[in-house]
C-alpha cells in the first residue's frame, strides 16, 4: 500500500477535497470523492447522509460510482477512484464489486476504514483486492483536518436513534 502521490492523483485529491468542503456547506459530513478515467473526471460524489434526507449509505465514494456514465462502465479497471478518507466497509466493498482499478484516499480512518479487516475479508473480496491499486494515506497534511470535522460532528450526532419497532 504506497502513500506517494502523483501529480496528477495530487490534482484528482485536490477536487475531492473542493467536494468535501461544498458537502460540509450542504450540512454533511466534510468527504468527498472523484473518479477518473484517462486523466480525466468523469464521476464526482459528496457526502450527502444528513442533507436532503437522512440517507446513511450515500457516503462519497457511492455517490461518485453512481454518477458514472454507464457507457463507461468497460473500462471500470482503468479508472481511479480519488476519496478524502480511506473507505469503509460498504464503499471498499462497491469499489471492489464494481473493478477498479485504481484507490487514492487522503487520510487513515482507524475508527472505520477497512484497511484493519483486509486479512479477514471473504475470499471473493480478498481476491478483488489483489487486483486494485491501493494507495493511502497520501495527503494526511490536507485531509487529516477533514476526518477531525467528520469526527466532531459524529460526537455532536451521539448514537443513531432506534428504528421505531413495527405497529402490532
Ligand atoms: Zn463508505
Amino acid at each position: 500500500m504506497g502513500t506517494d502521490l502523483s501529480p496528477e492523483s495530487l490534482a484528482l485529491l485536490r477536487e475531492a477535497i473542493h467536494l468535501a468542503e461544498e458537502a460540509e456547506r450542504g450540512g454533511n459530513l466534510p468527504i468527498g470523492a472523484v473518479i477518473a478515467l484517462d486523466g480525466e473526471v468523469v464521476a464526482r460524489g459528496r457526502n450527502a447522509i444528513w442533507q436532503p434526507s437522512l440517507a446513511l449509505t450515500r457516503h462519497a465514494e457511492m455517490e461518485a460510482l453512481r454518477n458514472i456514465p454507464s457507457q463507461l462502465w468497460p473500462k471500470s479497471r482503468e479508472m481511479t477512484l480519488v476519496t478524502t478518507l480511506e473507505p469503509c466497509l460498504m464503499c471498499a466493498g462497491a469499489v471492489l464489486l464494481h473493478h477498479l482499478g485504481r484507490l487514492v484516499f487522503g487520510s487513515m480512518d482507524p475508527l472505520g476504514g477497512v484497511t484493519s479487516c483486509l486479512d479477514t475479508l471473504p475470499w471473493y473480496f480478498k481476491e478483488a483486492f489483489t487486483r486494485i491499486e491501493w494507495r493511502g494515506p497520501c495527503l494526511p497534511s490536507e485531509c487529516d483536518p477533514l476526518y477531525q470535522r467528520v469526527l466532531e460532528y459524529e460526537r455532536r450526532r451521539g448514537p443513531i436513534p432506534p428504528a421505531r419497532p413495527a405497529q402490532a
